[in-house]
C-alpha cells in the first residue's frame, strides 16, 4: 500500500519539472505546477488543508499529461498522486456532470446515439450546454465527428506471410465509434506481419475513469477487460491513453482498498474471478503493446520499405505515448521506413495539445490556448500530414485544421502506414 503522502514524499521540490508543465508555462503560477499540486495534495492528505473546492480547482486544471514525470530526476510517480487526489476529491466534492459525461462517452452504444442526436443540433448548441454544465465556461470543443470506415481493397493473401500468431486488439469505447478506420488499418498491418486478431468483444479499459477520479469504476472496467481477454496473447492498443492505463493496471490493484473501491462498495478480492488481483495486473504490463511498438518489433519496417507515400509528415507525440509509455522512436522509425515520406521536425512535439481526455470540455480556455500553440508549431513545419496515436488529440487537432481552413490531413500513424502500402488510396 502506497499512501498518497508516501508517494508525494519523493518530491524534493527542486523545480526541474516546472518548465515542462504546460499549465505552469501558460500561467506562471506555482499552484498550476506539478510541485505546487503535489504540495497541495500532500497537505490535504495530511490534514493541513481540506479536500475542498480550492484544492480541487488546481488539481482540475492539471492536464494529466505526465510531462512532469519525464522531467523529474527523483522519479516522483505524479500519475498515481494525481489519480489518488482526484479520486479523493470526487468523494469530497463530487462532480455529477463529469460522472454522467464519462458514462455516456465510455459506452459505444450511448456515444453513437448521442453523436447521431447531436446532428439535429448543429453548431455549438450541444457543446455549449455541455461546457456550461461542466465548467461554466464557453465551449471550445465541437462535437467530435464519427469518421467513416475507409474501403480498403482486399489484401492480396498470396503476397502475405503465413499467419504465425494471434493477438487481441483493444477496440475500446470512443475509438471504435469515432475512428473505425484506425482499427481497420491496425488489423491490416498486423496481418501484413503475420498476425490475426482474436475477437474479444472487450469494451472500455477504464482510462478515462482512472484519469478523472473514478478509480473504483476504472478497476471494475479493468476486471471486465480481463474476463474478455483471458488467453495469454499480446494486446495491441492504438490509443495512447488506453495503452498507458493498461500498462499501469498494477497500480490500480496494488493500492489500498480506500484507493480502489467504488464508493459504498465492498472489496471483492482475488476470489472475484480467475487470476484477478495484483499477480494478474503485473502480468498485464508485459502483454499490452502500443501498436507501433508491436509492428516495429515484428518487422513492419521491412514491409513498409516496399511501399511509397510522397508527403511531408509531422509527428505529434501524444502525452500518454511519449510520457506515459516512453514510446517515441517506434512511430518515427515506422514512418521513416516509407520511401518518399519526409518526416519533419515539430517544435514542442511532446507538449500537450490540450485535448487531454475530457480536458477540452472541463477546462476549455486553457485547452484552447494549448491547441493554438500546437497549431502554430504544426503550421511552421509546412507538413501535409500530421501523424499521431491518440483519438483525443486526433479529434482536437483536426478541429484546429478545420477552423483554420487548412488542407493538412490529421491521421493516426497506422492510417499513414497503411496508405503507403495502398498506393493511390487515401484515407
Ligand atoms: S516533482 Fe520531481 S522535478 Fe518536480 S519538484 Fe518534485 S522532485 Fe523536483
Ligand atoms: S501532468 Fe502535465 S499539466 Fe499536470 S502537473 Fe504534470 S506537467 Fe503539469
Amino acid at each position: 500500500v502506497k499512501p498518497l503522502s508516501d508517494l508525494a514524499a519523493h518530491c524534493i521540490r527542486c523545480g526541474f519539472c516546472l518548465e515542462s508543465c504546460p499549465t505552469f508555462v501558460l500561467t506562471g503560477q506555482e499552484t498550476e505546477s506539478p510541485r505546487g499540486r503535489i504540495y497541495l495534495a500532500r497537505s490535504a492528505d495530511e490534514g493541513v488543508l481540506e479536500w475542498d473546492r480550492e484544492v480541487k480547482e488546481h488539481i482540475d486544471t492539471c492536464l494529466g499529461c505526465l510531462a512532469c514525470t519525464t522531467a523529474c530526476p527523483s522519479g516522483v510517480d505524479y500519475e498515481q498522486i494525481l489519480e489518488i487526489a482526484r479520486d479523493r476529491l470526487e468523494r469530497e466534492v463530487p462532480n455529477r456532470a463529469k460522472q454522467s459525461l464519462l458514462k455516456g462517452m465510455t459506452s459505444p452504444r450511448r456515444l453513437r446515439i448521442q453523436l447521431l442526436l447531436g446532428r439535429l443540433y448543429p453548431g455549438r448548441r450541444i457543446p455549449q450546454f455541455l461546457s456550461k454544465w461542466l465548467s461554466g465556461q464557453s465551449p471550445e470543443a465541437e462535437l467530435p465527428r464519427m469518421h467513416p470506415n475507409a474501403s480498403y481493397p482486399p489484401l492480396d493473401e498470396a503476397a502475405l506471410p503465413p499467419v504465425r500468431g494471434e493477438v487481441y486488439l483493444l477496440e475500446g469505447c470512443a475509438m471504435r465509434v469515432l475512428f473505425p478506420n484506425v482499427h481497420a488499418a491496425t488489423r491490416r498491418l498486423l496481418r501484413r506481419v503475420g498476425y490475426g486478431v482474436r475477437e474479444s468483444g472487450a469494451g472500455c479499459c477504464g482510462a478515462l475513469h482512472a484519469h478523472n477520479g473514478f478509480l473504483g469504476e476504472a478497476r471494475a472496467l479493468a476486471e471486465k477487460l480481463l474476463q474478455a481477454m483471458q488467453d495469454d496473447l499480446p494486446i495491441i492498443v492504438n490509443s495512447a491513453g488506453c495503452g498507458s492505463t493498461m500498462k499501469h493496471y498494477h497500480n490500480l490493484f496494488e493500492e489500498g482498498p480506500e484507493r480502489i473501491l467504488p464508493r459504498g462498495e465492498e472489496h471483492v478480492g482475488p476470489d472475484a474471478g480467475p487470476g484477478l488481483g495484483p499477480p494478474w495486473a503485473e502480468g498485464w504490463r508485459s502483454r499490452a503493446f502500443d501498436v507501433s511498438e508491436f509492428l516495429l518489433r515484428q518487422g513492419l519496417g521491412e514491409v513498409l520499405s516496399r511501399g511509397r507515400l510522397d508527403a511531408k509528415v509531422a509527428y505529434h507525440d501524444a502525452c500518454h505515448l511519449a510520457h506515459g509509455q516512453g514510446v517515441r522512436s517506434e512511430p518515427r522509425a515506422l514512418l521513416s521506413s516509407v520511401p518518399g515520406l519526409e518526416l519533419v521536425d515539430l517544435q514542442e512535439s511532446d507538449m500537450c495539445c490540450g485535448s487531454a481526455g475530457i480536458y477540452n470540455l472541463t477546462e476549455p480556455q486553457l485547452a484552447r490556448r494549448l491547441l493554438e500553440r500546437k497549431w502554430r508549431n504544426l503550421v511552421a513545419t509546412e507538413a501535409e500530414i500530421v501523424a499521431l496515436g491518440n483519438p483525443g488529440c486526433h479529434a482536437w487537432i483536426e478541429q484546429a485544421a478545420r477552423e483554420h481552413g487548412s488542407t493538412v490531413r490529421v491521421l493516426h500513424t497506422v492510417e499513414v502506414l497503411e496508405e503507403a502500402l495502398n498506393p493511390g488510396k487515401s484515407t
